[in-house]
């Protein structure tokens, strides 16, 4: 089982910032308001991730670490059958497998706080009481400690720490009444404090900069069932990294050629040396005329009437465009 579990992992844990957005997700379905992340050497050392959510009660502590999935494997020839199994209910179990990780948590309504934890390869968990405040708080030490091989594959503490600051800044332009807290090695990196829907653009200004929502033209356009909000950077103030693009469908981010591929023509040529569309756009339609699940990892989406997405999204952005130009 715990070979299993490595090659599972493996294919999900690649990095860090994959633990933390496993581990984040988790706050976010136990309806945590508050999280605080703190990171020591890029992940490697630690990640740990702190919440005020539901919590796991004492009795299922030691299961949220189990496993669900009963398949055996017998040899690596099923690597290509693990795949397909997915992720679901596994990350849990897939993260402690290739890590030093504890679990503590209390519930509102248990009087004892309760911790629990395994070890690599011995997924025994133990448990043992705790002191720790209504919610949850996942530490995972010492990442990939049990295989050489995927350590290797990490870059500097810099690099897998900015994966990880990347992920954050998706999710907090997502989730604006969740506040957000990033500190590594013991120093506060980001903060983004819960904003109400009226100060949105208070949070994209933390997350983006300042300057961008100074120059940014916003928009909010209906159409039928579709609507657009959100901002755009006009055209010189778009940068030459492609690290400033956002784009949500339906509270979910996505990176999706078709939708890259409106906003780039709707710039036209007013984008030249090389700048690339700067960013933060909100697409919400019908949840019967998208398909988000079509490739969660790539942020890939299906739409029923692509085209006319499509086009809605071409139109609108060139329309905010222009408006700003003349
Ligand atoms: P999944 O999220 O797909 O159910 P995971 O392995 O990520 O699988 O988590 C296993 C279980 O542990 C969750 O279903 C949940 O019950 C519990 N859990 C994990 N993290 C938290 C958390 N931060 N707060 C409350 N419950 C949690
Ligand atoms: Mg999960």
């Amino acid at each position: 089982i715990s070979l299993a579990n490595q090659i599972a992992a493996g294919e999900v844990i690649e990095r860090p910032s994959s633990v933390v957005k496993e581990l984040v997700e988790n706050s976010l379905d136990a309806g945590a308001m508050q999280l605080v992340i703190d990171i020591e050497k890029g992940g490697r050392r630690r990640i740990r991730i702190r919440d005020n959510g539901s919590g796991v009660s004492k009795d299922e502590l030691a299961l949220a670490l189990a496993r669900h999935a009963t398949s055996k494997i017998a040899s690596l020839d099923d690597l290509e059958a693990i795949q397909s199994l997915g992720f679901r209910g596994e990350a849990l179990a897939s993260i402690s497998s290739v890590s030093r990780l504890t679990l503590t948590s209390k519930p509102a309504d248990q009087q004892q706080a309760w911790r629990a934890w395994v070890e690599g390869r011995d997924m025994q968990a133990e448990l043992a009481p705790a002191s720790h405040p209504n919610g949850t708080t996942v530490d995972v030490e010492d990442l990939f400690f049990n295989t050489p091989a995927r350590r290797k594959f990490l870059r500097t503490d810099k690099t897998e720490f900015n994966h990880i600051d990347e992920l954050l800044k998706r999710i907090a332009l997502s989730r604006f009444d969740v506040r957000l807290t990033l500190n590594h090695n013991q120093k506060m990196v980001r903060n983004y404090p819960a904003v109400d829907s009226a100060q949105v653009v208070d949070r994209v200004a933390r997350v983006m900069s300042s300057q961008f929502t100074e120059h940014a033209i916003a928009l909010d356009v209906e159409h039928l069932a579709l609507r657009l909000w959100g901002w755009v950077a006009p055209p010189d103030g778009c940068r030459h990294q492609a690290d400033g693009q956002y784009f949500y469908v339906n509270g979910r981010m996505m990176r999706d050629r078709m939708l890259n591929h409106a906003i780039r023509q709707a710039y036209g040529d007013t984008l030249n040396d090389d700048r690339v569309p700067t960013y933060v756009l909100y697409l919400e339609l019908p949840a019967t005329e998208v398909d988000v699940n079509v490739h969660p990892a790539k942020h890939e989406v299906r739409f029923q009437q692509g085209r006319e997405v499509h086009d809605f999204v071409l139109q609108s952005v060139r329309q905010a465009l222009d408006t700003k130009a003349s």
